[in-house]
């Protein structure tokens, strides 16, 4: 028999430090697998248990990301199935990659936060002991790297998450508990693509082309590449777009519903056809001219579409520049001709999340009211699904999705 004591209503929240039993939690399960209306149910579990390196964070709002469309799609991982094979029995998924929330219960071995601050996590998760990073190399590169909310269970759709200490940094004062939920899962991505592959990082004056300007990742490419100096160019599918991109700094934007060359590139040896291409793919480059104000080509092509845009980010990245990319929402089979990637020297770079580093400087460069959150809507947390049904359909507005969990409403930064 569950007692008042053991389960708090959302949005109630028990005295600082008091871990209840149970949790309601939006569960993704095997036998729902689909739509993300459907396949996300809010039910009520038990609150998960710490290992030695854990922090219990009591989620006041939680960002919505794109893997959780996957997650709840069951493809192309079925991540229940990576829970079960990581000694994980529940049988279900909590997702939730991005949070914000007060610490209530940690391990014997975490140091760097106290029960009470309030924090933003980073989805970077990994066994700290792994040989690769105890010889120094990148925590994201790491064999046991992985999503934490997506590759791990008790993420932050759920009253209280289980996070590793290390991924916890402090929530930006200036910010209400949505906004702080908003930004690090894209905003670190989009950190390391921009500034991690060095000697290929932004520039003064670099011109930097930005696919989705207005989504997650573009909507905070954006705001890093102008910060940094350079002159960031927005594709989007839609005009109504374009100011939320300029107002981000974007210098111009290029309305991909334009052009028709997208997808997987014709044959080489089909003349015709491969003409036609190059026409398009030629074309779009002139539109990136005509923002510019002069014949320069990006430096840096920042990719995630992938499938359907990436002959075209090969062929109109600068000669020595980098196309960097960390998704193939479109599809993964990126066909592109190699002469412009030999002849040309251009690199073609996969990225994914960040390091604890890359998402300690993008935290603080939002801290720091350099960089804005750029929320879009919020929703509450029964709407899980139908935040993640939007964003599956694209039809969501511009800018990074929060629901709110623990907090009772919009606008608080502190506690209610
Ligand atoms: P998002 O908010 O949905 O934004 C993606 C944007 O892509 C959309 O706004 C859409 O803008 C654009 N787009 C959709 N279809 C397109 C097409 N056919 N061609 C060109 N552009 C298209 O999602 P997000 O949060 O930015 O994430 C984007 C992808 O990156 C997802 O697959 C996500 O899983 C992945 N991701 C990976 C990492 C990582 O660490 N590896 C991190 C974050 C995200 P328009 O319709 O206006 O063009």
């Amino acid at each position: 028999m569950v007692t008042t004591q053991d389960l708090y209503q959302v949005g109630q929240m028990p005295p600082v430090g008091q871990v209840p039993k149970q949790m309601h939690a939006s569960v993704i399960r095997p036998d729902r697998f689909g739509d993300p209306i459907k396949a996300f149910q809010t039910e009520v579990v038990d609150v998960p248990e710490l290992k030695a390196d854990e922090v219990l964070v009591y989620v006041m709002a939680a960002g919505v990301n794109y893997n959780n469309v996957w997650a709840a799609l069951g493809t192309p991982l079925d991540v229940v199935k990576v829970h079960e094979k990581e000694g994980d029995p529940s049988g279900f998924h909590i997702g939730g990659s991005d949070l914000s929330g007060v610490v209530f219960a940690k391990g014997s071995e975490v140091t760097n936060v106290k029960i009470g601050d309030h924090v933003v996590g980073h989805c970077g998760y990994w066994d700290s002991d792994d040989p690769w990073i105890k010889d120094g190399g990148d925590q994201m590169v790491a064999p046991s790297a992985k999503i934490w909310g997506y590759e791990t269970n008790y993420g932050s759709f759920a009253q209280f998450a289980k996070i590793q200490g290390h991924q916890l940094l402090p929530k930006p004062e200036r910010l209400t508990w949505e906004e702080a939920a908003a930004y690090m899962l894209v905003g670190a991505t989009a950190e390391r693509m921009l500034f991690g592959w060095a000697p290929h990082t932004v520039r003064e004056n670099d011109v930097v082309l930005i696919w989705g300007g207005s989504g997650g990742l573009g909507s905070m490419a954006i705001q890093l590449a102008k910060d940094a100096g350079a002159i960031p160019i927005a594709v989007v599918s839609s005009e109504s777009k374009y100011e939320w991109c300029t107002t981000l700094g974007a210098k111009g934007c290029i309305n991909r519903k334009d052009f028709d060359h997208w997808g997987v590139m014709p044959h080489w040896t089909d003349t015709e056809a491969y003409g036609k291409w190059a026409a398009g793919a030629r074309s779009f480059g002139k539109a990136i001219w005509d923002i510019v104000g002069e014949r320069r080509n990006p430096r840096i092509v920042f990719e995630h579409p992938g499938e359907d845009t990436v002959p075209t980010s090969i062929f109109v990245c600068d000669n020595g520049g980098m196309v960097v990319i960390c998704a193939g929402t479109t599809g993964y089979n990126a066909v592109a001709d190699l002469r412009y990637l030999w002849m040309r020297q251009k690199r073609f770079q996969g990225s994914h999340f960040a390091n604890d580093a890359q998402a300690t400087s993008l935290n603080d460069k939002i801290a720091a009211g350099r960089i804005d959150p750029s929320m879009g809507d919020v929703f509450s947390f029964d709407e899980v699904g139908k935040a993640h049904q939007l964003m599956h359909e694209n039809k969501h507005s511009e800018g990074n999705m929060v629901i709110l969990v623990g907090a009772p409403k919009r606008g608080l930064k502190d506690l209610p």
